[in-house]
């Protein structure tokens, strides 16, 4: 645990301090990702939002209070999991994240998943689909596990989708359910 704490230490100056693409220049904070650093569950959105930005915290807005409640509702608390984003630093106007900033930003997930070596990297939406795994299409694959290269990932919406659609988010909290129960029979 020391060697991880250590390591996540290292990766979170990394990110803060990052000068490698050009949402440096817009952001007022870069975000780490931010849990626990034993999570079963790493749970992978798109990128900060205004608050994220704000406070250099990921999933405190919103979205962020949707995916702590689909959890509680579920049996495990937020502080149980270890949650993050493709990219670090808010795309300016919350404009999905471009190419170039992906790639380059994919170095630090890929950090987090080594660290972490969660039992599921849990995909939440489109961008983080297309970014980690390269496949598109949300309405085929969420609900789905995946194996590559070993890491076992599970796909579902990004909560952000789902706050004024009640069926996607009734669909979202299931979904929340069903990994957190996938989880918990295989540890
Ligand atoms: S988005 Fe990622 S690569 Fe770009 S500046 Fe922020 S931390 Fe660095």
């Amino acid at each position: 645990m020391i060697n991880k704490v250590k390591l996540y230490n290292g990766v979170k100056i990394d990110v803060i301090n990052c000068p490698l693409c050009k949402l440096c220049h817009s952001r007022n904070n870069a975000v780490p990702g931010r849990g626990n650093l034993d999570a079963k569950i790493l749970f992978v959105g798109e990128a900060p939002g205004k608050n994220e930005d704000k406070l250099g915290l990921p999933f405190i807005g919103f979205a962020g209070k949707l995916l702590g409640e689909a959890l509680k509702k579920s049996g495990i608390e937020r502080d149980n999991v270890y949650i993050t984003n493709v990219v670090k630093c808010r795309p300016p106007n919350n404009r999905i994240p471009d190419k170039d900033e992906i790639d380059t930003c994919l170095q630090y997930l890929n950090k987090e998943i080594q660290i972490i070596s969660p039992a599921i990297v849990c995909i939440l939406g489109a961008t983080a689909l297309q970014s980690v795994l390269n496949l598109k299409n949300m309405g085929l694959y969420h609900g789905k596990t995946i194996t590559r290269n070993n890491i076992k990932y599970y796909i579902t919406y990004h909560p952000a989708a789902t706050i004024y659609n009640n069926d996607l988010k009734e669909l979202f909290f299931k979904e929340i359910n069903l990994v957190v129960n996938m989880v918990q029979e295989n540890c």
